[in-house]
């Protein structure tokens, strides 16, 4: 690097590579692109591919380097070279740089490039065009430019880079030698932002280091820039938490807490840590993403697929890969409502509290159950349930299910009246399209009347007003699910029992579960989801009782 180094010089363009070996997370390319130039088998055109700041533009300066350098061709450019230096500021005459997304037409092709590519090098050996962002030329341009590539002068070298490959003509891509780039993984990256951090002396710790790799998602450059923010921000010292506050990321407490509370199945405690989500004014969607992603990581390595970090390991230890599978499954839905819907905190308290009752709800009813049978088979069977006759039906009473689940469940153990519909199916299907107005509806109360329409009764105008807007909508889920058109009506006055509910208090995470019956953790509800629980339970209780066994739904909740 020549001239006077600014006070402070952007890092991003400090430490860009200089050689191939200084190339971060591509070996791939960067062994390719050597051996081809120190065996001087090299070609006319080649296209870079890849997302946006893993190297592309960077390897193909180091590239026309190691191509024009004084003592190239070769895969180590020294650096020091008039072409080398001028090359690494841009201001090489004989490698020019055009940018297609700011110079897209034939017109700039035409000047750029094919009035000069037939002109010899001014002092280089070769003359070398970087076409940046490649993908947004006109087709014109691109018709201009292939004509061009067909039949190259010998000393013309293109290097087309493009973040969507799939946009640049095949005539053009089958005429070039083709590099893919990948994403860099964060541990390079990290390894990368390490190296920068000593030498700049700056202190960061590694934990921080590791945040910073992972925001990047992938991109060297945003790396580099994201390190030097916090650099600025922080005085010369980079910690987790300046890290943590710059980028919105949530505390490591927070996700282990509240995953923690979800594994053993402590509503209260996940409350409380709720609580603080909100404190802490954490996004309720990057909340949702980073437990997921967390999550994962100890899921992948319960199937043996990865390494969790040491802690998370830890608190989920007695989880099952099944019962970790249910979860993400239970926070990719819930992503997927608040993406859609219009109350991220309703969709965030929605996913994790029926996460944890689904698992509860099943678990706690099938211990029990099996407990019975347990007593019943060791001959301990009380006298009412000997005596009743064995046809009998025997009625089982259930917490309500989640409500997404409801429909199969209710479907099959109450059939609607022939012509009718039934209610909690209707809420379901509702929710599932319109989340605030299912949870409106899950509070009103309904009638059947005789034509087979229902009234629904909402508590306030303001509800009744908003299901009236949406009656088409409303009308047309009632038909789709009684198979026959028919009418709503909607009324003031009258809901149903409020639903179990959970109050937001302060985190108490006991120290052991508090008060969970063994074996009904989330491993309960096996891959078939709650259903298949349900009906296997459903079984086992006519097992049990020797009769005919059906699900009564108890309104009020609670277990
Ligand atoms: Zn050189």
């Amino acid at each position: 690097m020549s001239g006077e180094a600014p006070a402070h010089q952007v890092l991003a363009r400090k430490y860009r590579p200089q050689g191939f070996e200084e190339l971060v997370g591509q070996p791939g390319v960067s062994q390719t692109l050597s051996n081809a130039l120190s065996s001087k088998r090299l070609h006319h055109a080649y296209l870079f591919t890849g997302p946006r700041g893993c190297g592309k533009t960077t390897t193909a300066r180091i590239l026309a380097k190691g191509l024009n350098c004084v003592k190239g061709p070769t895969p180590q450019p020294c650096g020091e070279c008039a072409p080398c230096r001028e090359i690494a500021a841009s201001s090489c005459l004989d490698v020019l740089e055009m940018d297609a997304a700011s110079n897209t037409g034939v017109d700039d092709v035409r000047q750029v490039i094919i009035e000069t590519v037939a002109l010899a090098p001014a002092r280089d050996r070769y003359k070398v065009f970087i076409i940046d962002e490649a993908h947004m030329l006109s087709n014109s341009a691109f018709n201009a430019l292939l004509k061009t590539i067909e039949e190259p002068p010998p000393h013309a070298v293109f290097i087309l880079a493009t973040t969507e490959v799939h946009k640049v003509p095949a005539t053009i891509a089958s005429r070039c030698q083709r590099f893919k780039f990948r994403p860099v993984a964060p541990e390079p990256l990290a390894e990368h932002l390490a190296a920068i951090a000593k030498k700049e002396k700056v202190a960061v710790d590694a934990e921080a280091l590791r945040l910073l790799a992972r925001a990047a998602e992938g991109s060297l450059r945003d790396a580099v820039s994201l390190l030097d923010q916090c650099r600025s921000a922080g005085e010369g010292r980079v910690t987790v938490e300046s890290v943590r506050e710059m980028f919105g990321f949530v505390s490591a407490d927070l996700l282990l807490g509240a995953a923690r509370a979800l594994h053993e199945r402590d509503a209260k405690a996940l409350a409380g840590w709720l609580k603080k989500v909100y404190e802490e004014g954490v996004e309720p969607a990057q909340f949702l993403k980073d437990l997921r992603a967390a999550i994962e990581a100890v899921y992948l390595e319960k199937l043996g697929a990865g390494d969790a970090d040491p802690a998370w390991s830890q608190a989920l230890s007695g989880a099952t890969a099944e019962g970790l599978g249910f979860l993400l499954r239970r926070l990719n839905r819930a992503l997927e409502e608040l993406r859609f819907g219009d109350s991220p905190r309703l969709a965030l308290e929605l996913g994790l509290f029926s996460a944890l009752e689904a698992a509860h709800d099943l678990g706690a009813w099938v211990a029990r159950l099996e407990a019975l049978e347990r007593r019943l088979s060791a001959g301990g069977g009380g006298p009412a349930l000997s005596a009743a006759p064995a046809s009998a039906p025997v009625s089982v009473t259930m917490p309500p299910a989640p409500r997404d689940e409801a429909p199969a469940l209710t479907a099959a153990a109450q059939p609607a009246a022939s012509g009718g519909a039934d209610w909690s199916a209707f809420v379901a299907a509702v929710s599932r399209q319109k989340l605030a107005l299912g949870t409106t509806l899950e509070k009103c109360a309904h009638e059947t009347r005789p034509d087979g329409g229902w009234t629904i009764r909402f508590a306030r105008q303001f509800d009744l007003d908003g299901a009236e807007r949406a009656r088409t909508f409303l009308e047309e889920a009632l038909a789709a699910l009684a198979g026959r058109p028919l009418k709503l009506q909607f009324a003031l006055g009258g809901t149903a029992a409020p639903s179990a509910s959970v109050d937001i208090v302060d985190p108490a995470i006991p120290e052991t579960p508090g008060g969970a019956p063994p074996g009904a953790r989330w491993k309960d509800v096996t891959e078939g989801g709650p259903d298949a629980g349900a009906a296997g339970a459903l079984k086992k209780a006519e097992g049990v009782f020797g009769g005919k066994a059906r699900i009564i739904k108890k309104p009020t909740g609670g277990a």
